[in-house]
């Protein structure tokens, strides 16, 4: 009989204390409504002492979410565990989550403690968190380098004192599988009164190893383990979530747990938490990366065309991907890119197949990878010539505290000023709108992506946007000092894109006598061309 394991999410603590990754009030409360979605147990919302924006969002995440466990991070002391529980109050299922440092290290350079003073401390800590609350998760911090008699010691001072659950932290990263496990391993033997007690894993990646001594913690006889969206967290980050929920699932031939997340909304989690940091995953990350799913080699490509699972141990779906993209390059195929061109809305005919075939090889020469942005070139070849039909004359944009943005754009065509204004969710979806309002052809962003050229924070922005007009994808790139204005002109190159396809298309669809009404070419193009 397969045994659950408990899924602790720390992505708003232990992740959102790492650099780069603050999130304010209003984010976190998304992110928490999409952990919720997800399936998490138990939802570490943070840690309510080190401020009043962190103790803000423990409270509001207990008031509005109420299927998993809330948790609240308080060092051994009765300020934090008081602090705690307050912003506990109107959790539906409340955990205070209190940690102390055991290892002689920690104790000696950190604390300046004696063992039998944090022996002591554990107690206390432990009983003031049950006697506000029935459940409480202790952590020895460091239990990767605690001496493990002291350890089994310092486990059951938690346990007597009415710890549910004990959580033993590889805090930074150091254990490799066999010690991890041997660890859990020894702390479920030894300690007393260890069935009434779930333990946890707890691990970080400074070796690269956070997954796999997860598992190994499961192996010795953890049931709970701690861990992050995109693995995020201190350092070289925490166990991602993703992986561990993956590798569980992947391989439930021979592991016999399993756990209560929903992995289509795996992918979905790990986009939300890009998109409010502003920290991107690397393109080849494990189950969430952009090329998690990508094929590049032609006999892989053929194989994953005509059946994915030739090799693909996950189907994108899994892991709510919208699909597997196919990396193509010179070992490609005409097979891979008339359906990658079908993908983008292209139905070639056969001497365009051929044309696009030719050229496609030449580039591959060149590039090693060919993107949908270099497919789109080979297929809109002229457009970088074509004179803008829009062009950019003024553009504003203003953000407030609450997430809603204004843009007013004003574009010109052929003498012609049109301006617009629209509201959105940030500034660039607001500016991508507002020139929406003008063109009359409204986009949708498929791909978006922000390089900084030259160093430091006054480097130049290069973005790059591809949107899908009227079932067909185009690209454009801008750079600007200015984010914000280098998307706008990114997008508004797609849309200029867009609108000469559709005029040539019209053009010659009424040369073949077949013309039939069109919005936006009677808005744009009235009385012919
Ligand atoms: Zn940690």
């Amino acid at each position: 009989m397969p045994e659950k394991i408990f899924v602790f999410d720390t992505t708003l603590r232990d992740g959102e204390q790492s650099p780069g990754c603050s999130m304010n009030l209003d984010e976190k409360i998304e992110m928490a409504r999409q952990l919720d979605r997800l399936g998490v147990d138990i939802l570490e919302a943070g840690f309510p002492i080190a401020s009043q924006g962190d103790f803000d969002a423990v409270r509001l995440i207990a008031a509005e979410i109420r299927r998993p466990i809330i948790a609240a991070l308080a060092r051994a002391s009765e300020l934090d565990i008081k602090r705690a529980w307050e912003a506990l109050q109107e959790a539906a299922r409340p955990r205070i989550h209190t940690f102390l440092a055991t290892s002689d290290i920690h104790l000696q350079f950190k604390l300046r403690k004696t063992r039998e003073e944090i022996l002591k401390q554990i107690s206390f800590a432990v009983g003031l968190a049950k006697s506000f609350c029935p459940d409480v998760e202790f952590s020895p911090e460091d239990a990767g380098r605690t001496d493990r008699n002291y350890l089994i010691e310092c486990c059951h001072a938690a346990v007597e004192a009415g710890a549910s659950t004990l959580n033993l932290p590889d805090t930074v990263g150091y254990c490799l599988e066999p010690e991890y496990e041997k660890m859990f391993a020894d702390v479920k033997a030894r300690v007393p009164g260890m069935e009434r007690v779930i333990l946890s894993t707890h691990t970080h990646d400074d070796l690269g190893m956070a997954v796999a001594n997860t598992l190994a913690g499961i192996r010795g006889g953890a049931r709970q383990v701690e861990c992050t969206i995109n693995g995020i967290g201190e350092r070289a980050g925490n166990a991602a979530l993703e992986e561990i929920v993956m590798a569980v699932h992947v391989r439930r031939d021979v592991l016999p747990i399993f756990t209560n997340i929903h992995t289509e909304e795996l992918y979905a989690s790990s986009q939300m938490l890009t998109r409010l940091t502003g920290v991107a995953v690397q393109r080849n990350k494990a189950i969430v990366g952009r090329n998690a799913f990508a094929h590049e080699a032609g006999i892989h490509q053929d194989g994953v065309l005509k059946n994915a699972i030739t090799y693909e141990i996950i189907t994108p779906q899994t892991v709510g991907m919208p699909s597997n993209q196919i990396v193509l390059g010179k070992h490609s195929g005409r097979h891979a890119l008339v359906k990658r061109f079908e993908e983008l809305g292209y139905q070639l005919t056969k001497p365009e197949i051929e044309r696009a075939y030719e050229q496609f090889c030449r580039l591959a020469d060149r590039k090693k990878n060919i993107y949908d942005e270099d497919l789109l070139v080979l297929v809109n070849e002229g457009f970088k010539d074509i004179p803008e039909m829009f062009s950019l004359k003024l553009f504003q944009t203003v953000s407030s505290t609450e997430g809603r943005a204004t843009a007013t754009v004003e574009l010109e065509k052929e003498g012609e000023m049109f301006h617009d204004s629209a509201t959105a969710d940030g500034p660039c979806d607001a500016a991508f709108r507002a020139i929406d309002r003008i063109t009359g052809i409204p986009g949708t962003v498929v791909d978006f992506s922000v390089h900084t050229v030259g160093p430091g924070t006054d480097g130049v922005a290069e973005v790059s946007v591809r949107a899908r007009f009227e079932g067909k994808e185009f690209s454009g790139k801008s750079t600007s000092h200015n984010v914000v204005e280098a998307a706008a002109r990114a997008y508004l190159m797609s849309a200029n894109k867009a609108a000469y396809e559709l005029k040539r298309a019209h053009l010659s669809a009424s040369a073949a006598g077949s013309v039939h009404e069109n919005e936006f070419v009677d808005r744009f193009f009235p009385g012919g061309y």
